[in-house]
């Protein structure tokens, strides 16, 4: 069965309290009302990230980095291993998201790097792919996304491949307030979902595939009915327990 997961990305938000104190309210009101069947997953800063690991119930909520380096260890200042993650209670990590690869340039050769890091320190990546408004309209979005997802996929063996969680998110819909539409988002997902399958085979009807852009409370229901969409890639309302909550019960 396909795992339904709820993943928040804070992005660079909150100080270290205030991001404490955020995820301890998500713990209490997860653990009060949330719907059991849902993996949730929260993406602190790192500096986050082993303290927000211990003050949360690891059965429910896991944490995430937001990046990890193509490195393992080394002269690489200011760079974050998958192994520095991991050993401090990391369980997944979001590689490719669209504002490290518009601002930091991470192209998809590097994030193939990433990935097979991430795997190798066993954190699932939570890879995430999708288009900018221009490829939308000149009809391109599907081969970038499938360009996104055959560089960085597609050399990986089916034991490592099992590990993936796909996130889609159309950039233009990132932060934006704009959503995808439910039948936008369908269709997008099942492109995905076809092109691993054709791949990978069977074990790819399992891959959980996240929707990302502007998701709330609100849209979440419709959005999750969809029977590709398994769960959300979440940025701005993830910052807030009440609206995080409202998600992970909008299945
Ligand atoms: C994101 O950055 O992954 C995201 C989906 O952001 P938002 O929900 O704020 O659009």
């Amino acid at each position: 069965m396909r795992q339904k997961i709820v993943a928040g990305n804070w992005k660079m938000n909150t100080t270290y309290q205030e991001g404490i104190d955020l995820a301890i309210a998500i713990d209490k009101a997860v653990a009060e009302k949330g719907d059991k069947n849902v993996q949730v997953v929260v993406a602190p800063p790192f500096t986050h990230i082993a303290e927000i690991n211990k003050v949360v119930n690891n059965e429910r909520i896991s944490v995430a980095g937001q990046n990890c380096a193509t490195e393992t260890s080394g002269a690489y200042t200011g760079e974050v291993s998958a192994e520095m993650l991991w050993s401090a209670g990391a369980d997944f990590v979001i590689l490719g998201h669209s504002e490290r690869r518009s601002y930091y340039g991470e192209t998809n050769d590097m994030l193939k790097i990433k990935v097979k890091k991430a795997l190798e320190f066993n954190l699932t990546p939570i890879y995430c792919v999708g288009e900018v408004l221009e490829e939308r309209e000149a009809n391109k979005h599907f081969d970038v996304i499938k360009k996104q997802l055959e560089t960085v996929l597609f050399d990986l063996s089916d034991e490592e491949y099992k590990q993936i969680v796909i996130a889609y998110e159309p950039v233009w819909a990132i932060g934006t307030g704009k959503t995808a539409s439910p039948a936008q988002a369908q269709e997008v997902h099942k492109f995905i979902r076809d092109l691993l399958v054709a791949k990978f085979g069977e074990t790819a009807k399992n891959t959980s595939i996240l929707y990302g852009g502007s998701c709330k409370p609100s849209n979440a229901k419709e959005l999750f009915a969809n029977p590709d969409v398994d769960g959300g890639l979440i940025g701005g309302a993830s910052l807030t327990a009440d609206d995080f909550l409202g998600i992970i019960n909008g299945f």
